[in-house]
C-alpha cells in the first residue's frame, strides 16, 4: 500500500465561514482516512484554520500549507510573507512555483530556487509544482521540461535537497479545465521523472512523493491513483466543494488496498 498524500489547495478563494462548515464536515471522516492530507488555505487564514482544525482535535490528521511565500526572510518587501513567519506559526508545508505563480507573477526558475533555499532552512516541505505549457506539451518537451525544473534544484543545492521535498506534476494546460485525463500518460510522466531520480539517488527516488495535479476529481482520482508512480493528487477546485471533497477522500479510503 502507498503512502498517500491528498493536498487541496484552495486558491484565491475561501473564508471564515467556508473554514469552519469545511473543517467540521471533514473532521469525522479524516480520522479514519490512513493517507496524509495537507490544506493550503489563502495565507491570510493559515493561523485561522490552524485554530480551527485544533478545535476539532484534527491536528494529527490534517497539516496545512502556503501557497507561496518570498523569496525574503524580512526587510522592506511590502505585503510578502517568508519561509521564517511560517515556521514561527508552525505551518508545515509551503507550493512553490505553482503554474498560477508563473503565469500571473512570472516567477521562474531562479525565484522557485531561492524560495526553495529559504523552505529548507526553516526545515518547511517544499510542494515544488513543474510541468511544461501547452505549446511544451505539443512539442513533445513534457518530460525535458520536468527534469530541467528538477535539475534546477539539483544541480544548485545537490540531490539531498529533494529529501522531505514533495514533487507535484500539474502539467499548466491542464489546471483548472475540465479535461479528460489520460492517467497512463500521466504515469508515463511520472515514471521518467523517477527514473530520472533513480539515476542520481536510487533512495530519494524511491522515497520522494510525486503528485499529480490538473482538473482531478471523483471520476477520475482511483485511475490517477491506481498508477505505480502517482503517490498523491493535489486537488484545486474540486476539493473547494466540500461534499465532494468528502466524497473524494472516501473513495480514496475505500480502495486504499488497490494503490
Ligand atoms: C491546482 O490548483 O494546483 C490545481 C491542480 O487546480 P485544479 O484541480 O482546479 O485543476
Amino acid at each position: 500500500m502507498k503512502n498517500l498524500l491528498i493536498i487541496s489547495n484552495w486558491k484565491l478563494n475561501g473564508n471564515k465561514y467556508l473554514i469552519n462548515s469545511f473543517i467540521s464536515k471533514i473532521s469525522h471522516i479524516i480520522k479514519s482516512c490512513n493517507f496524509s492530507i495537507v490544506i493550503a488555505p489563502p495565507l491570510l487564514y493559515l493561523d485561522y484554520m490552524q485554530q480551527i482544525i485544533k478545535s476539532y482535535k484534527c491536528d494529527n490528521y490534517i497539516s496545512l500549507s502556503a501557497q507561496n511565500i518570498d523569496i525574503h526572510n524580512y526587510g522592506s518587501f511590502t505585503g510578502e510573507i517568508s519561509a521564517k513567519m511560517l515556521k514561527d506559526i508552525g505551518i508545515q508545508y509551503a507550493i512553490i512555483g505553482h503554474a498560477d505563480r508563473k503565469i500571473f507573477h512570472k516567477e521562474n526558475n531562479n525565484t522557485i530556487l531561492k524560495k526553495f533555499t529559504l523552505l529548507k532552512s526553516e526545515g518547511i516541505f517544499p510542494i515544488l509544482c513543474i510541468g511544461e505549457t501547452k505549446k511544451e506539451y505539443q512539442n513533445n518537451q513534457t518530460i525535458a521540461i520536468c527534469i530541467k525544473q528538477i535539475d534546477n534544484i539539483v544541480k544548485n543545492l545537490g540531490i539531498l535537497a529533494l529529501q522531505d521535498t514533495i514533487i507535484a506534476y500539474e502539467p499548466i494546460w491542464a489546471i483548472g479545465n475540465k479535461i479528460v485525463i489520460n492517467s497512463t500518460y500521466i504515469q508515463k510522466i511520472h515514471n521518467a521523472i523517477r527514473n530520472y531520480l533513480m539515476q542520481i539517488n536510487y533512495k530519494i527516488s524511491k522515497n520522494i512523493s510525486i503528485q499529480y495535479g490538473g482538473s482531478v476529481n471523483f471520476n477520475n482520482v482511483l485511475n490517477l491513483l491506481k498508477q505505480p508512480d502517482i503517490d498523491g493528487v493535489l486537488i484545486g477546485k474540486a476539493s473547494l466543494d466540500t461534499e465532494n471533497f468528502i466524497k473524494i477522500l472516501n473513495v480514496i479510503n475505500n480502495n486504499l488496498y488497490s494503490f
